[in-house]
């Protein structure tokens, strides 16, 4: 089908001229799967549920890509979600705002709360009714778990501390 390519113009019926008469652009030859896609989001962009592409995102609608260049963009765009992918499972991220990890560490911190109180083998009673091999193991990761808050406790006030530093300095 001869169209208007240009994702960001409203047109998306079939023209018969070398240019669009609504945007100027090129008209090209477009096939049945990459019509739907351009229409596709033609709509979306005109019912604003899509803001407009930018120059480079509608280039390879404009122009049309050969197989190499699309087969260069799927690798892309696949290496894009793996790294995306991995992202999650890193405790931060460079690009992590302050206030992204905080937020985190509070989530950390409430499901820590929450696990341990809803844990019995926390509560002394629980404790005394295990084996001792088990009553070790549990005064084991208590005390890991006492560590760790320490260690968060102790991080605040460090933070805490380097704050009031910086704040003098300026
Ligand atoms: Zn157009």
């Amino acid at each position: 089908m001869k169209m208007c390519p240009n994702p960001n113009c409203p047109n998306s019926k079939g023209v018969n001229g070398d240019f669009c008469p609504e945007c100027g652009t090129a008209i090209r030859e477009v096939g049945f799967l990459e019509s739907g896609e351009i229409i596709g989001i033609k709509k979306d962009i005109k019912k604003g549920k899509k803001p407009p592409l930018t120059p480079e995102e509608s280039k390879r609608y404009i122009t049309g890509e050969t197989k190499e260049e699309k087969e260069q963009r799927q690798k892309n765009e696949k290496m894009i979600k793996a790294q995306q992918k991995r992202k999650k499972h890193q405790l931060f991220t460079e690009t992590m705002s302050e206030d992204e990890i905080r937020n985190k560490i509070y989530i950390d911190m409430d499901n820590l709360a929450k696990q341990e109180s809803g844990t019995k083998w926390m509560k002394a009673g629980a404790m005394l009714s295990f084996n001792s091999r088990d009553q070790m193991i549990a005064a084991g990761l208590k005390a890991i778990i006492d560590q760790n808050k320490l260690m968060i406790r102790q991080n605040e006030l460090l933070l805490r501390e380097i704050k009031k530093f910086n704040n003098s300095e300026l």
